[in-house]
């Protein structure tokens, strides 16, 4: 099998990565550190006993802990993988264990929060370099996650003013290294680009599964039978992880509400075009829509294959 991220680099980025959740993400981290040699040594920590146990089977650090401090001791690099309201408890943790100069990291899907959650703990000396990888499945866990997860996705870098260029540039390296393109933004703008390009989404995937499912007289054997549709990738995404969602939804309230509030405005015009049967418009709005799913396939973030393209199941069996 050809390596699609590449030949391993000559010499590691940091001598010593810590990964304090060991899901789908952190997992992934792991494995394409590994294969890349991005990182010299490799310890991992996950307050769950079963993460840890499939974390040592899979073999997917070099030490594996139920103590985020004693995998962040002597680390360069320490990257949170935990959901997002569980930062600012792995930043109190792992505080005392730091390393001088060390650089903190993260995935979080809202940036703005996990600064504001993160950045009081950390002592003088520490880099604090927040990302967030577009990229990811409706899976968690260990066993979910795979090397090539973040080849040819964005990986979004949101350093807080001030911060120091080095660190910055060590930690897009990595991601680069592991196969992201890097783009930097404030996190302010980040999470509003973020809840509706993928918070509000999953947010009416969430809803509309919902609806069909309370509609039980008509539709609940139907909601299977008949998900073959434009239903079906609704249900695919609103099997995303509870726990994750319910974090994103509460730390990014405001750019979602807002967000929210024009989808609304627009979702209220669509009605009124259906009602007086403006299918000029309908049509219009339909076009441009289709034209945009060209261009996001056209820029290489998705394949024109039916189920969203991401070939996660394929990835993770053949590239663990
Ligand atoms: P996941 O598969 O559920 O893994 C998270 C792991 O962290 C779990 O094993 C969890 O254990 C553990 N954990 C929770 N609190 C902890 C703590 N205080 N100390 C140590 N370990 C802890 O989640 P994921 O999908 O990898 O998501 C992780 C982060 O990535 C989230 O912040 C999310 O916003 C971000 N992200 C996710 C995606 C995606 O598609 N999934 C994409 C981009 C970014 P328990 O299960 O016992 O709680």
């Amino acid at each position: 099998m050809t390596d699609r991220l590449g030949p391993p680099l000559a010499e590691p980025l940091f001598d010593r990565v810590a990964i304090i959740g060991v899901g789908l993400i952190g997992s992934s981290i792991a494995r394409a550190a590994r294969r890349k040699n991005a990182a010299g040594r490799i310890a991992i920590a996950d307050c769950s006993p079963a993460a840890l146990d499939r974390a040592a089977a899979l073999r997917l650090g070099d030490e594996i802990s139920a103590s985020s401090a004693e995998a962040t001791a002597g680390a360069d690099l320490v990257i949170f993988c935990v959901p997002v309201g569980a930062n600012e408890a792995v930043a109190r943790e792992i505080a005392p264990a730091l390393k001088t100069g060390a650089i903190v990291s993260d995935v979080g899907s809202v940036k703005g929060a996990v600064i504001a959650a993160i950045a009081p703990h950390l002592p003088p000396g520490a880099h604090l370099v927040p990302a967030h990888p577009v990229a990811g499945t409706e899976q968690s866990g260990p066993d979910a996650g795979f090397a090539t997860l973040f080849l040819n996705r964005w990986c979004i870098l949101t350093p807080p003013e001030n911060t120091d260029p080095n660190a910055v540039e060590r930690v897009c390296a990595f991601w680069r290294a592991i196969g992201s393109n890097v783009e930097l933004m404030n996190a302010a703008h980040h999470d509003l680009v973020l809840a509706i390009t993928s918070h509000v989404p999953h947010l009416i995937a969430y809803n509309i599964v919902g609806t069909a499912y309370d509609l039980e007289e008509t539709t609940r054997s139907e909601v299977i039978k008949f998900s073959a549709g434009g239903f079906r990738d609704f249900t695919r995404i609103a099997a995303s992880d509870p726990t994750m969602w319910r974090d994103v939804f509460l730390n990014n309230k405001d750019a979602v509400l807002e967000a929210l509030g024009r989808f609304n405005e627009d979702l209220t015009a669509l009605q009124r075009m259906i009602r007086r049967g403006d299918g000029e418009g309908l049509f219009a709005l339909f076009s441009r829509t289709r034209a945009i799913r060209r261009g996001i396939v056209e820029l290489g973030q998705e394949t024109a294959a039916p189920d969203f393209g991401r070939r996660a199941g394929e990835d993770a069996e053949s590239e663990t």
